[in-house]
């Protein structure tokens, strides 16, 4: 079972022992500071201090990397990330072109911007955004099931010329499920039979009311191919990060969520994370799901190596020993024996689970059969 020495717990909450074992006391608890408890009383004891407490597994080795959450003064502003989610063909890809282009044009030489699964862009008034680059309500919902929750807000994107279609519906509910706010992108507006209205009534009839018929959802018109409304997207967008008020703390070891990984012939496995919290750093040692690595070195969205990623910055990072799966979470750890130790752990654990799950199969083949 879990356990935890409660001088260890005052010391991971940079509280006073003496408090801590106060705080068992009231809970009906004796305990001395060499003392054991198990991980539910520790929680308890952990939520009386007012921190919070993410438990990453059950597992005793994974313990290692329980965190306990940020204190309210060591919390920064972070970019908002965000989702583009719409009907196919909607113009999702086309949108999140455009966008990248606005930036590359106001932004950096060169132009040519790297694919690495998300990118950034600063808007005209200085916010700067994170956008995944991996449209579609299937990278959404595989990387949440997986518990990496990415997403700030979701633009969804509805062609002018097409009006809310089944997909639409499913995004609404995706955003929905996931409590993440939407703006309703209404694209193709340079068509001759865009009608951006129709979408807003449409829009009425699955409970989403945009500004526009008085409601709290932004609503803008635009084009992916003229570029028309495409700055005016950005600032909603940063508009409604502020409101958000997101927060992380950069100055603890890192965390973030696979949003992509590869095998490259050239440079080893490789995945794309994105920082959640904490700074990314070279020479950082790291459990990623069932693989582990020693950060060799990052490259940011526009190509160039980077020393380190703070928090919802995308950056590729090369130094697995192995290739991750999109939606797996990245935590840095103290030591290499540790970061194996886990992979090693989850990695048995898994091929149990595999085994279970086959064997379940056969069975139900069996009476299927019967
Ligand atoms: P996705 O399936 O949602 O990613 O949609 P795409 O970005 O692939 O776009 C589908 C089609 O719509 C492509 O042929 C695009 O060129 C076209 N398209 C996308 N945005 C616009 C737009 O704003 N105006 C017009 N006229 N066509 C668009
Ligand atoms: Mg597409």
């Amino acid at each position: 079972p879990e356990t935890i020495v409660v001088q260890e717990l005052a010391n991971r909450m940079a509280e006073r022992v003496a408090d801590v074992v106060k705080a068992l006391m009231k809970m009906g608890v004796m305990a001395t500071m060499n003392q054991t408890i198990d991980a539910d009383t520790a929680e308890l004891v952990i939520e009386e201090f007012g921190h919070k407490v993410v438990r990453v597994s059950d597992s005793d080795v994974e313990q290692v990397i329980e965190q306990v959450e940020d204190k309210p003064e060591d919390l920064q502003p972070r970019p908002p990330i965000i989702t583009i989610m719409g009907h196919v063909d909607h113009g999702k890809t086309s949108l999140l072109d455009a966008i990248r282009k606005t930036s590359v044009v106001s932004g950096e030489a060169g132009g040519i911007t790297q694919h690495i699964g998300a990118y950034q862009v600063t808007t005209e008034s200085g916010a700067v955004l994170s956008f995944l680059d991996t449209p579609g309500h299937a990278a959404f919902t595989s990387m949440r099931a997986r518990g990496a929750n990415v997403t700030d807000i979701v633009v969804l994107v509805v062609a002018a010329d097409d009006s809310v279609m089944p997909q639409t519906i499913e995004a609404i509910n995706h955003a929905r499920a996931a409590k993440v706010p939407m703006i309703v992108a209404i694209n193709k507006c340079d068509k001759p039979d865009a009608d951006a209205n129709k979408v807003r009534t449409e829009l009425l009839q699955h409970e989403v009311v945009v500004e526009a018929m008085s409601g709290e959802v932004q609503d803008v018109e635009v084009s992916a191919i003229t570029g028309k409304g495409l700055d005016e997207l950005l600032e909603a967008i940063a508009l409604q990060a502020e409101i958000l008020e997101l927060q992380a703390n950069p100055d603890r070891s890192a965390m973030g969520a696979v949003i992509e990984a590869k095998l490259d012939i050239g440079r080893g496995p490789v995945a794309t994370v994105l920082v959640q919290h904490g700074t990314l750093k070279r020479g950082d040692i790291f459990v990623v799901g069932e693989q582990w690595g020693k950060v060799r070195a990052l490259i940011n969205d526009k190509g160039e190596r980077v020393d380190q990623a703070g928090p919802s910055v995308p950056v590729e990072v090369l130094g697995l020993n192995g290739t991750p799966e999109a939606g797996d979470v990245l935590n840095v750890v103290e030591t290499e024996a540790q970061a194996r130790e886990i992979a090693d752990y989850r990695h048995q654990a898994a091929k149990d689970k595999r085994a279970a799950a086959g064997a379940a199969t056969t069975l139900e083949q069996l009476m299927a059969k019967a």
